[in-house]
């Protein structure tokens, strides 16, 4: 807890930080600074490796409140300090330790894994070949004071563009370093790709590209799981009804206090890009995994149902059928999985950032050794490659538009609805887009936005390959444009139901001119924002 307190202040200032490099928009490089190898008098970490008498046993082990990092049918690893390999020893199934964390050693260099001093050089020297392609950022720092980086790909990229923005991140878990080289190798393969690969330049051109390859820079230094503060900052988002209780809401608090200042770092940067999807990258298995890892209530071993189950069974196989290991999984059926009906754990990456901002979000297990010799690396990224643009250009499917000002024009910051489905996502501040990810089939949708009449479209028709667009222009009720609400604009509403002026005009709620059209204008003349009844 002292340890925790101690960076209570931190956040702050990183938010500070992070609005003055996302907007600045520059190159900005810091170079890791710090030189510390180890992790002082941080207590040891057993890895243990568990014998389970019962598949049905592994839930017993979440039921303590262990960190678990693996379960199959015969075995689970779990993270534990000296009072956690008590209580779990006296289980009486056999344990054996596989490793203590952080591991003594002398040696400078990360078993040939590039460290941010490695990420920051490759950013600087990408960002001068590249500057029409990419732009390098610090979205934060860690413990240890490492910086968190990050690289966006795209063309123009200071130009904010309807574009959905999609993500990757890695070595969330300082021993799990595989996916900081297949970031760092997709990054690679964009920019040297870009004019000659149609498929990379599509992605190039169309999204937003966003890869932040090590997000626990300490942890990799120290080939420790956890950050500098023996915190799992995979397990530090906040939990869905403990800390928060539903989606995010324009101009609302992200509530970033107490949190570690690498989860705060990732917490501010999501809210500023609001990713269409995004994957993070850990090993020890093989499966893409997606939320909910935990929902109140559904027991571990249990799947806990999101409204975007289907989706979240497709663009996870988006990901594993491009990997051919992980598609012919024994464990996992097609390689993927439910994240609670795997195990359940709390304060996931991947479930707070689908229930705040809607993004589809996956944790991908890439290798069943997380930490296997650099030499492998080409391995992997055959493997990997293919899965990792497949996944990301799902973000291009879907319903995509702008909701704007009908008035004014002007870009709209709106909660984007399917009806049915009780998770939104947003549109932008800066242009106005919005990118809902659908399964082919017919929907009906819905627009809100503060001082805004809500907007509805049925029969959207979502077919395979691109996006359907549809644009959206959000009304006050202020029908002609004088920056006002009052008896003219009801005039006007009134004579276009009469058959005197534009339907279209006159139509607030998207439905089609009725009386309902009036009745809002008349509403909001008088500062009623509630729906009209009747
Ligand atoms: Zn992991």
């Amino acid at each position: 807890m002292n340890e925790k307190a101690a960076v209570m202040g931190r956040p702050t200032y990183i938010r500070g930080w992070l609005r003055v490099l996302l907007r600045v928009g520059g190159c900005l490089i810091v170079v890791m600074c710090s030189g510390q190898n180890g992790y002082g008098d941080v207590p040891p970490t057993w890895v243990l490796e568990v014998r389970l008498p019962s598949p049905e046993s592994a839930r017993q082990l979440v039921e303590m409140g262990l960190t678990i990092d693996n379960v199959t049918r015969d075995y689970a690893v779990i993270y534990a300090d000296a009072s956690e390999r008590a209580a779990v020893e006296s289980l009486g199934w056999p344990v054996r330790v596989l490793e203590i964390q952080p591991a003594p050693t002398e040696e400078k260099t990360v078993d040939g894994y590039r460290d941010s001093g490695d990420i920051a050089a490759l950013f600087s020297q990408w960002t001068s070949v590249y500057p029409h392609l990419c732009r390098a950022y610090t979205v934060g720092y860690s413990v240890q004071n490492r910086p968190l980086l990050a690289i966006k790909i795209t063309s123009n990229p200071d130009v904010a563009a309807d574009k959905p923005a999609v993500r990757y991140i890695a070595t969330i878990h300082g021993d799990e370093p595989v996916g900081t080289e297949m970031c760092l190798n997709f990054a690679e393969w964009l920019l040297t790709g870009y004019g000659t690969d149609a498929r990379v330049t599509r992605l190039v051109d169309e999204t937003v590209c966003w890869l932040l390859p090590l997000m626990n820079p300490d942890g990799l230094v120290a080939r420790t799981r956890r950050n500098a503060n023996s915190i799992d900052l995979n397990r530090n988002f906040p939990v869905y009804a403990l800390d928060f209780s539903g989606p995010w809401t324009p101009g609302g608090l992200l509530n970033t206090a107490g949190r570690e200042v690498e989860t705060a770092s990732i917490m501010e940067w999501s809210a500023s890009e609001r990713f269409v999807v995004s994957g993070t990258f850990h090993g020890g298995s093989l499966v893409a995994n997606y939320p909910y890892d935990y929902e109140p209530g559904v027991p571990s071993g249990v799947a806990a149902i999101s409204p975007d189950e289907d989706l979240f069974q497709y663009v996870a196989l988006r990901y594993s059928m491009y990997n051919p290991d992980m598609y012919a999984s024994t464990q996992f059926p097609q390689g993927i999985v439910n994240g609670s009906a795997w195990y359940s754990i709390t304060g996931s990456l991947q479930d707070w950032s689908y229930r705040m901002f809607g993004t589809l979000e996956l944790t991908l297990e890439i290798g069943y050794t997380k930490k296997p010799a650099i030499s492998t690396m080409p391995t992997y990224w055959a493997k990997n490659r293919d899965a990792m643009i497949s996944y990301l250009e799902t973000a291009l499917e879907g319903v995509r538009g702008l909701v704007r000002d009908r008035v004014g024009g002007t870009p709209v910051e709106a909660v984007v609805w399917v009806e049915g489905n009780s998770q939104p996502v947003f549109s932008s501040a800066a242009v106005g887009n919005y990118h809902r990810v659908l399964l082919p089939g017919t929907y009906a949708m819905r627009w809100e936005a503060a001082g805004y009449i809500p907007w509805r479209q049925r029969d959207i028709q979502v077919t395979e390959g691109p996006a359907t667009r549809v644009d959206v222009n959000l009304s006050t009720g202020d029908l002609n444009g004088d920056n006002a609400v009052n008896a003219s604009d009801i005039q006007i509403s009134v004579n276009a139901l009469l058959g005197e002026g534009s339907p279209d005009a006159a139509d607030v709620d998207g439905l089609g001119l009725s009386i309902t059209d009036l009745q809002w204008v008349i509403n909001r003349s008088i500062g009623k924002t509630a729906a009209p009844t009747g």
